[in-house]
């Protein structure tokens, strides 16, 4: 079918024959993650290998694709370097492959030597408020799911939204902040599909609110992205009075007071003729949202840290008028099917990437990076030291671990096994066929590329050539 799938073939007795000694590696997610424990697998020569990268999608780079804010240009480049990986004749892209319903954790482990799961944290955390159902108030990872054009994502209707709220104080509220507050006209030279670029460039939102339910000093943000955020053409920015009461400049270390620096001068700048307004309210918590057929306020709290230093509600309660609020207090792994969960963490119960029970028993052959690994924290470069750390112990394991010969054929038993069952995976010379129609469309638009976001086009892309047609369940399309 592609280039990429003659590199190992179920009758390609040759290839076959030259690479026996090689061990197989399945990777569970096309990710940042998993593709840097690809390049560390790739790039040592003491064992030779051959990897299989499986993803849902039939589009590598997850959160560089999916994630990053498609206005956040150089952070996405580096899908290109991540892109290079996939230049080894000893790596495969296996995507529109969902683990659990099309593969099973037996059966990965019937065909590899070793498997990483690489699934990263697809749920986000809820506020546990009155109101957090009502239409209007959504996850942030929804809304950016949206501009980035996941094709899972629900289109999003901003008519009619003069005033939104971003809860929490970390990159996540400030990437959804600055999305809503940027001249529209920056936006055309990113990715974005048109459609969310026309819902981008047509809204009425005037009023942005970031609230943090501790300090300026406590945001978890960082430091370049608040000063971009501040420094938006059109948008003035106003900070709570009160929020800087009680900070003592020298108790803070570089980052904080960098933050809580860029924050003070922002307040004192003040933009003529300003487009639209971003505020950050501290020391306030939602308690409830508010609003019949959809969001219409938000109740905030004051809080203060009680004598252990944990956010408690003063009582001292206000509203703040809204129609759309984003909650952005982190997001969270989900258990895959099969495998122990900390519930608690929503993470892979693991040592230093080994996976474990739940009591703490290694799971041999078994392994996991990411956030699914150490939970949603770290930027897109946390990972790659991540993987680095549980591949060293997975060659370890693997060069410890006598070859047993009925492993050479697993691999394939598996593929002929899901071509029974109707699932051909797409190859990487398919992500190549939506990347160039990508391109072939932004250029339509008089854009540099412009994401294609519906599944039914993304299934046509990879059907073509395909003899035996779409390649995936009915069930995909929604
Ligand atoms: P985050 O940095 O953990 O921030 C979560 C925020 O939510 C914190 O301010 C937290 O406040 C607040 N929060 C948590 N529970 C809350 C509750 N019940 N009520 C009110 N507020 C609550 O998470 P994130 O913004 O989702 O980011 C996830 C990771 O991705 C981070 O490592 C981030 O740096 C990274 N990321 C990076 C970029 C970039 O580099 N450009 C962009 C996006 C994301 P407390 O501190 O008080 O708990």
């Amino acid at each position: 079918m592609t280039g990429s799938d003659s590199k190992v073939t179920a009758e390609g007795s040759e290839a076959e024959s030259s690479e026996a000694a090689a061990r197989r590696v399945a990777i569970v997610g096309a990710g940042p993650s998993g593709l840097f424990a690809a390049q560390a697998l790739l790039g040592q020569e003491e064992l030779p290998l051959e990897v299989d990268v499986f993803d849902r999608l039939p589009t590598p780079f997850g959160l560089v694709r999916y994630g990053v804010a498609p206005d956040h240009e150089s952070i996405k480049s580096v899908a290109q370097a991540l892109a290079r990986v996939f230049d080894s004749p000893k790596l495969r892209f296996r995507g529109l492959v969902q683990f659990g319903d099309d593969v099973t954790r037996e059966e990965l482990l019937a065909a590899y030597d070793a498997v990483i799961y690489a699934a990263g944290a697809s749920e986000d955390t809820r506020m546990n408020v009155p109101g957090e159902s009502l239409p209007g108030s959504r996850s942030a990872r929804e809304f950016v799911a949206w501009y980035c054009g996941h094709p899972d994502a629900t289109a999003q209707d901003l008519s009619g939204v003069t005033s939104a709220v971003a809860v929490g104080v970390g990159n996540v509220a400030l990437d959804v902040a600055r999305i809503l507050t940027r001249d529209p006209a920056e936006l055309e030279r990113t990715d974005m599909p048109q459609p969310v670029l026309d819902v981008l460039t047509t809204h009425t939102v005037a009023d942005v609110w970031v609230v943090g339910r501790r300090g300026p000093h406590h945001a978890s943000f960082t430091t370049k992205e608040l000063r971009e955020l501040c420094a938006l053409d059109g948008v003035q920015v106003t900070v709570d009075a009160g929020a800087f009461e009680g900070i003592d400049e020298a108790d803070l270390d570089r980052r904080t007071r960098a933050n809580v620096d860029v924050l003070r001068q922002a307040a004192t700048r003040v933009v003529p003729e300003a487009r639209c307004r971003l505020h950050f309210l501290f020391w306030r918590r939602p308690v409830a949202i508010e609003g019949d057929a959809c969001v219409r306020d938000v109740q905030l709290e004051r809080t203060a840290l009680d004598a252990q230093g944990r956010v408690v509600g003063t009582g001292d309660i206000s509203t703040l008028e809204a129609q759309l609020v984003l909650r952005a207090i982190g997001y969270r792994g989900v258990p895959l099917p099969g495998l122990p969960f900390d519930l608690e963490r929503g993470v892979i119960p693991n040592r230093e990437g080994r996976i474990t029970t739940e009591d703490g028993h290694p799971l041999p052959r078994e392994y996991v990076v990411g956030w699914i690994k150490r939970g949603p924290i770290g930027v897109i470069g946390t990972n790659k030291s991540d993987a680095a750390e549980t591949v060293r112990l997975l060659l370890a394991d693997l060069a410890d671990t006598p070859r047993d010969d009925a492993e050479d054929r697993a691999l394939l038993d598996l593929d002929r096994h899901l071509a029974e069952r109707g699932l051909h995976p797409t190859s990487y010379d398919d992500w190549r066929r939506i990347e160039a129609a990508e391109a072939t469309r932004g250029e339509g638009f008089g854009r540099a590329s412009t994401k294609i976001e519906a599944w039914a086009e993304l299934l046509d892309l990879v059907a073509l050539d395909r003899p035996g047609g779409p390649p995936t369940p009915a069930d995909r399309d929604g």
